[in-house]
């Protein structure tokens, strides 16, 4: 007699340790180390991996992320395309995956089924829930259903699908112009600082800062996280108001993605730009104190 199908439904599939993620995360910190070595540096080297660590960190911020995840604005179809595929070149997984997790993120916040859950400890939610044993982590069979949007686009598909090409096409690119301190300092230093910039969205800013709005998670806004990620750090914010394409909601709060998404606005880059009212953050407010938000 045959026995039952033992295999668990898609979604509730454990994501067992991930060894190929652990081992190019390894393999990208040691190549990283290179920056220490005299051969690998130049100042352009340098300022070609700044110049990257800005495009590639705000083709998460604005383009994964509040574009892609939230839907917080809307951009021609060719643009979002491309968009999308600066995000690639962050090598956080392709847009589907991404995507995706954030999703349950959101949906679970601090709480099972949260892929990141902060309270596992910053360790975790850091970086672990990437490589070691997570039965919050989205299982490949149940992307399409947390970003369906993005699946049943063919485009979207094939970014997925080749997603890790990208990042050997521009190292190609970059060794041929400037040999291996573009490389060193364009794609593993790069790759190693953007990393550990978006990931401190996921740990600090559940940890360290203030929150300004009662959200009943753990997030929190937190400046230097804000620095490092061109405004992603005003994240109990975000959580209070995902839909909002501007994260920085007090005067001093600034936001370097929604500037950008402002100055494609006035370009005629992007319509539907949404933010919260006044009186919306006015009602979640921890502190009840008028016209303390300047939309
Ligand atoms: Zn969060
Ligand atoms: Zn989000």
């Amino acid at each position: 007699m045959a026995s039952p199908a033992r295999e668990l439904p898609a979604q509730k599939r454990i994501v067992k340790r991930d060894y190929p993620v652990g081992i190019a995360l390894l393999i990208i910190h040691i190549g990283a180390l290179g920056v220490f070595l005299p051969q690998f540096f130049s100042w352009t080297a340098v300022a070609v991996g700044v110049g990257l660590y800005i495009l590639t960190g705000m083709g998460i911020t604005l383009a994964y992320h509040r574009l892609l995840t939230h839907r917080s604005l809307t951009v021609p179809k060719p643009l979002e395309y491309a968009l999308a595929i600066v995000g690639v070149l962050a090598l956080q997984g392709g847009p589907i995956e991404w995507v995706a997790q954030h999703r349950a993120h959101h949906a679970h916040t601090d709480a099972p089924g949260d892929p990141h859950d902060s309270n596992k400890g910053m360790p975790w939610s850091h970086w672990e829930w990437l490589f070691r044993t997570n039965e919050a982590r989205v299982a490949p069979e149940a992307r399409p259903r947390w970003a369906a949007d993005l699946y049943k686009d063919p485009v979207y598909r094939f970014i997925e699908k080749y997603n890790v090409v990208f990042q050997f096409v521009l190292a190609a690119i970059l060794f041929a112009i400037g040999g291996m301190p573009f490389v060193i300092w364009g794609v593993f230093a790069r790759l190693v600082f953007t990393y550990h910039c978006t990931w401190l969205v996921n740990s600090a800013s559940h940890e360290v800062g203030y929150q300004t709005f009662k959200t009943g998670d753990r997030s929190t806004n937190n400046w230097w996280v804000a620095v490092l990620t061109f405004g992603e750090g005003w994240h109990n914010n975000h959580h209070a108001f995902p839909f909002s394409a501007k994260h920085g909601m007090r005067w001093f709060e600034f936001d370097p993605t929604y500037w950008t998404i402002k100055a494609m606005t006035w370009l005629k880059l992007a319509k539907n730009v949404k933010i919260p009212t006044n009186e919306m953050m006015e009602r979640l407010a921890v502190k009840k104190t008028t016209g303390q938000f300047g939309t």
